[in-house]
C-alpha cells in the first residue's frame, strides 16, 4: 500500500489515532477499539479516498451509499458486545463490509444481506483477501431478515427503516438485541432486547444512516 499512498495514511500509527478519537468520544469497550484498530479501512474505500478513510466521516462507496462513519460503527458495536452474546450476529445492509469485518473480530459468526449486489461483490472479495472466513453473505432484501441462518444473538441493521419488523424481532434469540436507526425525516438509534419472549426497546440518541430500500437490484 505504502507506495501509491504514502505509509502516513494508511499505516497503523493513523489507525491509533482514530482509535484515540473515539476514546476521547466516550467510545470505553477496548475489545471494539482492538477491532477497529485491526481492520484497515482504507481497504473499504475507493482508492481516490483511502488518504481520508481514518478521519471519523461517513465516506461514499458508490451506488448512492455510504460506508459508515467510525464513531458509529464503534458505538453500534459496543452496544451490541456490552449487552449479551455475539455468538451469531446478523447484519442488514453491508455496504462496503467495514462493519461486518469489525464485527468478525469479535463475533463467532456474522451473517450479512446486502441489496446492491455490486456492493456485496466487492465486500466478498475483501473479506476473502482479509481472510475473514467467519461472514456469511447473501444478495437480497434484508426486509426479511434470514430465517435459514437464524435465530441471532444480535442483528445489527445499518440502513435506516420506517419501523423495526416483526420478522427482525422474530429472529431474534432469547436475550437476542437489534440495534437499528429508525426514522425516515429524523431517525434515531433503537435497541430493542429480547427477554423472556418480551421484547424491549429504548431510543438512543439522533443518527443519519441512508435508507433501507425495498427489493435487490444486480
Ligand atoms: N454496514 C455498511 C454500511 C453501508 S450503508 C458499511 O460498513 O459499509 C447501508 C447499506 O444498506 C447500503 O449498502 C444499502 O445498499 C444497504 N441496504 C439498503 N436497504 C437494504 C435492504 N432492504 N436490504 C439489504 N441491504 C440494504
Amino acid at each position: 500500500m505504502s507506495g501509491v499512498l504514502g505509509a502516513g495514511m494508511t499505516s497503523q500509527r493513523t489507525r491509533t489515532r482514530l482509535i484515540e478519537r473515539l476514546r476521547a468520544q466516550g467510545i470505553a469497550d477496548e475489545p471494539t477499539l482492538q477491532a477497529i484498530g485491526a481492520v484497515p479501512r482504507h481497504l473499504f474505500v475507493d482508492e481516490a479516498l483511502a488518504s481520508r478513510a481514518y478521519e471519523d466521516t461517513a465516506l461514499p462507496i458508490g451506488h448512492g451509499q455510504t460506508i459508515s462513519q467510525p464513531y458509529i460503527v464503534a458505538r453500534m458495536t459496543a452496544l451490541l458486545r456490552q449487552t449479551g452474546s455475539l455468538a451469531k450476529v446478523l447484519e442488514i445492509g453491508t455496504g462496503s463490509g467495514y462493519q461486518a469485518a469489525v464485527l468478525a473480530h469479535l463475533a463467532g459468526h456474522i451473517y450479512t444481506v446486502e441489496r446492491v449486489g455490486a456492493l456485496l461483490r466487492v465486500a466478498r472479495k475483501r473479506f476473502a483477501s482479509l481472510n475473514l472466513q467467519n461472514i456469511h453473505c447473501r444478495h437480497t432484501d434484508g426486509s426479511s431478515g434470514w430465517a435459514e441462518a437464524g435465530p441471532f444473538d444480535a442483528i445489527i441493521v445499518t440502513a435506516a427503516a420506517r419501523e423495526v419488523p416483526e420478522v427482525w424481532l422474530g429472529q431474534l434469540r432469547e436475550n437476542g438485541r437489534l440495534v437499528a436507526p429508525v426514522g425516515i425525516a429524523s431517525q434515531a438509534l433503537l435497541l430493542y432486547r429480547r427477554h423472556g419472549g418480551e421484547i424491549s426497546c429504548e431510543e438512543l440518541e439522533g443518527v443519519n444512516f441512508v435508507p433501507l430500500l425495498p427489493g435487490g437490484v444486480v
